[in-house]
């Protein structure tokens, strides 16, 4: 079984020109086109997850505005079926961040994704821990983009030493860092979030780290903690999939990080 924790879709009206304004971002600062591998929709991901033998996928969406938020979470909540699990959205800058929270909650969702980088607010600001504490005291998970952002101009708002300084407020036990804890600084990673309770998913990496060294953090962090996670449509889930394979982790350890930590979150 496989279950790709980290995925994004649009509503059909709207994935065409979102895929393409994210990928002019990017060309805007790598000065390359990256590729996308689903045409960013509902039915176009269930055709990936069948290409890529991925069995269930969870959405992350992203509310670049506040204003978006409540349309993003009825989409979010319309597009729920057996194969598809959506998380929530919110945007720290609205004053009504704790409703929707709760509402959220009551509604079944798992959890929120936040991006510190589209969302422009630091991981340690005052703002941003009120809404990690809320969301662990309502059992929600938050995943956070962290690290560098292909598509946005620096500074970075979710370095490895940030998050650290959150876990006096927060368990971290609720948080999960994308791209293994943060993406291209994996070395601050070992230094300063490693052996934490923060979960990572394995979003959009394997291009990017050495497989010593992607080992070598799975290892010390603890298989429980790392969730499969692809990125799609930026990168198919079998690509990131081989990766992982390749490192010769123990079978128990695989089955963790490909479906039973997932499983457990989502329940
Ligand atoms: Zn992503």
């Amino acid at each position: 079984m496989l279950i790709d924790f980290h995925s994004h879709i649009f509503p059909d009206r709207i994935a065409a020109g979102a895929l393409k304004s994210l990928s002019d971002s990017i060309v805007r600062y790598q000065g390359e086109r990256y590729p996308h591998y689903t045409d960013g929709t509902l039915n176009g991901i269930l055709k990936s997850m069948e290409d890529n033998g991925v069995d269930m996928s969870v959405i992350l969406p992203i509310a670049t505005k506040p204003t978006q938020t409540g349309t993003i979470n009825a989409f979010a909540k319309g597009i729920r079926n057996e194969k598809v699990v959506s998380f929530g959205s919110l945007h720290p800058e609205q004053d009504d961040w704790e409703t929707v929270l709760e509402n959220l909650a009551e509604e079944g969702f798992r959890g929120i994704k936040l991006h510190p980088e589209y969302q422009s607010f630091f991981v340690d600001s005052k703002r941003s821990i009120e809404i990690l504490k809320k969301a662990e005291k309502l059992g929600l998970y938050t995943v956070l983009h962290a690290g560098y952002d292909y598509g946005m101009p620096p500074p970075v708002h979710c370095q490895p030493d940030r998050l650290k300084n959150v876990l006096t407020e927060v368990s971290g036990k609720y948080i999960i860092a994308a791209h293994l804890g943060a993406f291209v600084n994996w070395d601050e990673v070992e230094k300063h979030l490693v052996g934490t309770p923060v979960n990572f998913d394995t979003a959009f990496i394997s291009k990017f780290i050495s497989p010593e060294q992607c080992k070598r953090i799975i290892r010390n962090h603890g298989a429980d903690k790392i969730l499969f996670g692809s990125d799609s449509p930026w990168q198919e889930p079998k690509t990131e999939h081989k990766f992982l394979l390749g490192l010769g982790l123990e079978k128990d350890e695989e089955d963790k990080i490909f479906y039973k930590n997932a499983l457990k979150i989502l329940k």
